[in-house]
């Protein structure tokens, strides 16, 4: 499945809960020994909903804490028991260039799983990812449409796109 739409997510809530599925999904078909990092970005306007996704993501992949958005820091590191993330904020980037300066190869050269907000603004300096969401405004929720572009988020997104079907059924 190259892509996947969701309708309506309408509330924080949900939202949360829509992050802690696609955790489940990235914790059961991650490779243990990837030797390239697993790369989703989350593109939609101010506010409208990616760290609450990335919230979800990462407290149900064994991180009880606050997730605040790494906007100035541009990014933010979780040492979990399943594996290490790394939470990027780009919006504050005065150029993609920036990125060459905080060693972003490296991050992409683990087996880390990075989670990228405003990936636009990193544009040249970020590899393809495996999933991208984009998020938009619907009357008081939020509609999803998520892309995978490669064949590892291809196999997310089936699995994805199972689950989700699961839990409204
Ligand atoms: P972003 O990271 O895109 O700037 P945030 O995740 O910080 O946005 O969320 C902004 C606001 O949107 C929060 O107040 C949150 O409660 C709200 N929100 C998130 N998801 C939804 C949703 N599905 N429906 C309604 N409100 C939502
Ligand atoms: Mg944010």
């Amino acid at each position: 499945m190259k892509y996947l739409h969701i309708m309506n997510i309408s509330s924080e809530d949900e939202m949360i809960t829509f992050g802690n599925l696609v955790s489940r999904i990235l914790l059961d078909f991650i490779p243990e020994k990837a030797k390239k990092a697993t790369l989703l970005f989350f593109e939609g306007d101010l506010g409208v909903g990616k760290t609450t996704i990335c919230k979800g993501i990462l407290n149900s992949s064994g991180y009880d804490g606050i997730v605040k958005s790494p906007t100035y820091n541009l990014v933010e590191t979780y040492e979990l028991a399943s594996s290490r993330y790394h939470h990027f904020d780009f919006y504050r980037l005065g150029s993609p260039e920036e990125l060459d300066y905080i060693g972003i190869r490296d991050y992409f050269q683990s087996g880390d799983i990075c989670l990228v907000e405003w990936p636009d603004r990193g544009k040249g300096f970020l590899p393809l990812p495996d999933l991208c969401f984009k998020i938009s405004v619907k009357r008081s929720g939020r509609e999803l449409n998520i892309e995978s572009k490669t064949q590892l988020g291809e196999l997310f997104l089936n699995h994805l796109s199972i689950a989700k079907e699961n839990q409204l059924g």
